[in-house]
C-alpha cells in the first residue's frame, strides 16, 4: 500500500530525493566515503553547499545583495537571532499576531530585550484569519515581524502587508519555496527545512547585506555577519541536511521551480478545500482569502469522530493527519513533495467516511 504522509514537519520527501539519498549513501560521489563522513572542509563539500546556494538564488530570483546562511538551532533560534541582529536602532519591533509561531518569535524577541509591539491580532478569532496592519508608524520599529504561513492555524499571507519604510521580516518556515514572494520586499526571511527543503536540523536565514554586521560582539553562533564571511561555517555545519537539501532543491528546478510548485499547491489545496467546503461533515474554519496553499485544518466538531476517521485513515495508507494539539481535529499538509495523487486519496476517503457516517446517524 502506498504511504501518503500528511504530516506538518518533519514532512514528506519527493521520493526521487529519497532513492538519491540511498544511492549516494555507501560512497558519495565515488569518494568511497558516506556523506556523513566527509570533512565540511573537503572540496566534496564545498560543491555541495555551493551548489545549494546557487540553486536557491535561481529558484528564489534572489538578488546579489542578499547572503544566503545556512544555520542550526531550528526556526525558534532565528527569533532571537534577528532581534539580536537587526533590532540595533530602536531596539523595538512590530509583530502581527497570526498564531502560535508569531507568539513564539514575540516571547523569543523578548527574551533578548527586545520591545515588541503587537499591531494587530486575531486570536479572538482563533487565528482562523489573518491580521491586518492598519497603521505601521514609521522611524519607531526595526522591522515588522510576520509569519508568511501559519502551520497549525492553516493561514497564509497571499499579499504581504504594506510596510512603508520599515524593514519586514518573514518567518516563511513552511511555505518556503512553496509559493511566489517577491523577495526583495523582505529584510530577512527565515525558513527551517524540514517542512519543504529535506530534513531538520537546517534553517535557511536569507538577509540583505547592509542590514547586518551593524552589531558587535554577538555569540558567534547567531552572528549574520560572522556566518556570512564564514561561509556559514565558522564551525561544523549540519553536513548531511545541506546535502539533502541540496536535492530538494535540484529536484525543485527539475520540477519547474517556485511558480510551478505554487500552481500546484493551488491545484492541490484547492481539491481539499472544494471538498470541505461542499460536505456536510467537515468544516474548514479558516476565512476563504487567507487559506494555507499548504497547512489544511478541518473539523467535524465531534472528537470521537475525529479520533474514528484518523485512524481509519491511517489504516488507508493516509498518515499523520491528526491536527496539532492546540486547534484539534485533523490537518492536512501538503507541501511540494505531496503528489496530487495523494491529495485526491484523501478526498475519496473522507467522501466515504462521510457517506458511511451519514449512513448510520
Ligand atoms: C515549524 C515552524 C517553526 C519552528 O521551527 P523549529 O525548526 O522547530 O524551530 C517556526 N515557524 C514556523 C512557521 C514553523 O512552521
Amino acid at each position: 500500500m502506498t504511504i501518503y504522509n500528511f504530516s506538518a514537519g518533519p514532512a514528506t520527501m519527493p521520493a526521487k530525493v529519497i532513492q538519491q539519498i540511498k544511492a549516494d549513501l555507501p560512497s558519495y560521489n565515488n569518494s568511497g566515503m558516506s556523506v556523513m563522513e566527509i570533512s565540511h572542509r573537503s572540496a566534496l563539500f564545498d560543491k555541495i553547499i555551493d551548489d545549494a546556494a546557487i540553486d536557491l538564488r535561481e529558484l528564489l530570483q534572489l538578488p546579489d545583495n542578499y547572503q544566503i546562511l545556512f544555520f542550526q538551532g531550528g526556526c525558534t533560534l532565528q527569533f532571537s537571532a534577528a532581534p539580536l541582529n537587526l533590532a540595533n536602532k530602536y531596539h523595538r519591533i512590530a509583530l502581527l499576531d497570526s498564531g502560535h509561531w508569531a507568539k513564539r518569535a514575540q516571547a523569543e524577541a523578548q527574551l533578548v530585550d527586545v520591545k515588541v509591539d503587537v499591531l494587530a491580532s486575531t486570536a479572538e478569532k482563533n487565528y482562523t484569519e489573518l491580521p491586518v496592519l492598519k497603521d505601521l508608524p514609521q522611524n519607531k520599529y526595526d522591522y515588522l515581524h510576520i509569519t508568511t504561513n501559519n502551520t497549525i492555524e492553516g493561514t497564509a499571507y497571499s499579499k504581504l502587508p504594506e510596510t512603508k519604510g520599515t524593514e519586514l521580516v518573514g518567518d516563511m518556515s513552511s511555505n518556503f519555496l512553496g509559493q511566489v514572494y517577491d523577495m526583495k520586499k523582505f529584510g530577512l526571511v527565515m525558513a527551517g527545512a524540514q517542512k519543504n527543503l529535506g530534513i531538520a536540523g537546517l534553517t535557511l536565514v536569507i538577509v540583505r547585506n547592509d542590514l547586518i554586521g551593524q552589531v558587535k560582539n554577538l555569540p558567534s553562533m547567531v552572528d549574520y555577519d560572522l556566518f556570512a564571511k564564514k561561509n556559514s561555517m565558522f564551525n561544523t555545519p549540519p553536513v548531511f541536511a545541506i546535502y539533502t537539501a541540496g536535492l530538494v532543491l535540484k529536484w525543485l528546478k527539475e520540477q519547474g521551480g517556485v511558480a510551478e510548485m505554487q500552481r500546484r499547491n493551488l491545484q492541490k489545496s484547492g481539491l481539499l478545500y472544494d471538498f470541505l467546503d461542499n460536505s456536510e461533515l467537515f468544516i474548514a474554519p479558516v476565512a476563504k482569502q487567507d487559506r494555507s496553499l499548504t497547512n489544511v485544518p478541518f473539523v467535524t466538531g465531534l472528537p470521537e469522530v475525529d479520533a474514528k476517521l484518523i485512524a481509519q485513515a491511517a489504516d488507508n495508507g493516509l498518515v499523520n493527519i491528526k491536527g496539532h494539539r492546540l486547534v484539534g481535529g485533523m490537518r492536512a499538509s501538503l507541501y511540494n513533495a505531496m503528489p496530487y495523487e495523494g491529495v485526491e486519496k484523501l478526498v475519496d476517503f473522507l467522501n466515504k467516511f462521510e457517506k458511511d457516517y451519514r449512513g448510520t446517524h
